[in-house]
C-alpha cells in the first residue's frame, strides 16, 4: 500500500517555498521486465518527484537540502526552454516531470546512472497513459545514460553492473533492436561476479530467448 508524507521546500532555482506531498511507504507485487514495479494501491510515480509550483523546477526531495541550493540549481530560463522542446510537449504530465528532472540532472552534472533512472521511470509513466512514442524516447534516453554510467563506472554498487547491463539488452528488446538486444545480452555472464546473482542470468536468458524467437 502507498503511503504520503507532507513536506516544506525550498526552490534551489526560484526559492518559492511550498508543501509537497511524497512517498512515505509502498509495496508492489511483481514487476516488468524492465524492473516496473506492480505497485500495490495507488500508483507512486507522480509523487517521488517535488515539482516547483512556480518555475516548474523537478527533483527527488533529498535535492532540497539547502545545503546543496548552489550545485543544484539551474536557471528559471533552462526550465522554461526544455518545457518548450517539442518532445516535452507531446510527454504525458507525470513523465515530463522525471524527463525535466533529468534534463537538470544532466545540467548540473550528475550520476549518468541517476540520470538514466529518471529517463527510465519516465518511460514506466508513458506506458500507463500507452504514450508509446514518448515512452521510445525516455527508453532511448535511458540506454545512453546507463551506457554512459557504464563506461564511466560511475555505479556506486558493483552489483549493480549485470543489471544495468541486462537493462541496456532489455530495452533494446522493448525498442525491437535485436542485434543490440543480443550483443547485450550475452554479455551479462561475463559480469556477474557471484552466485547470488543467478536470478540475473535466469532472466536474462529468458528474455534473450524471447528477444530470438518474437517477429518485429
Ligand atoms: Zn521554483
Amino acid at each position: 500500500m502507498t503511503t504520503f508524507k507532507t513536506d516544506q521546500y525550498a526552490c534551489p532555482a526560484c526559492s518559492k517555498v511550498f508543501s509537497a506531498q511524497t512517498v512515505l511507504t509502498l509495496s508492489h507485487r511483481g514487476q516488468d521486465s524492465d524492473f516496473f514495479p506492480h505497485y500495490v494501491g495507488e500508483n507512486p510515480l507522480p509523487f517521488f518527484l517535488v515539482q516547483c509550483p512556480s518555475c516548474s523546477y523537478a527533483a527527488y526531495p533529498e535535492d532540497y537540502d539547502p545545503e546543496k541550493k548552489k550545485e543544484r540549481r539551474v536557471a528559471t530560463g533552462f526550465i522554461k526552454r526544455i518545457m518548450a522542446l517539442p518532445l516535452a510537449k507531446k510527454m504525458p504530465a507525470e513523465a515530463l516531470r522525471f524527463f525535466l528532472s533529468a534534463r537538470i540532472y544532466e545540467e548540473t552534472e550528475r550520476n549518468p546512472y541517476h540520470i538514466a533512472n529518471l529517463y527510465l521511470r519516465g518511460s514506466w509513466c508513458c506506458r500507463i497513459e500507452e504514450a508509446r512514442k514518448a515512452e521510445i524516447e525516455l527508453q532511448q534516453l535511458a540506454i545512453r545514460h546507463f551506457k554512459l554510467a557504464l563506461d564511466k563506472s560511475t555505479l556506486k554498487n558493483p552489483d549493480n553492473v549485470p543489471v544495468v547491463t541486462y537493462l541496456i539488452g532489455e530495452l533494446y528488446r522493448r525498442l525491437e533492436d535485436k542485434k543490440s538486444a543480443r550483443e547485450w545480452f550475452f554479455n551479462v555472464p561475463e559480469v556477474v561476479l557471484d552466485s547470488e546473482q543467478h536470478w540475473i542470468l535466469e532472466l536474462t536468458q529468458k528474455q534473450a530467448e524471447l528477444n530470438e524467437h518474437s517477429i518485429n
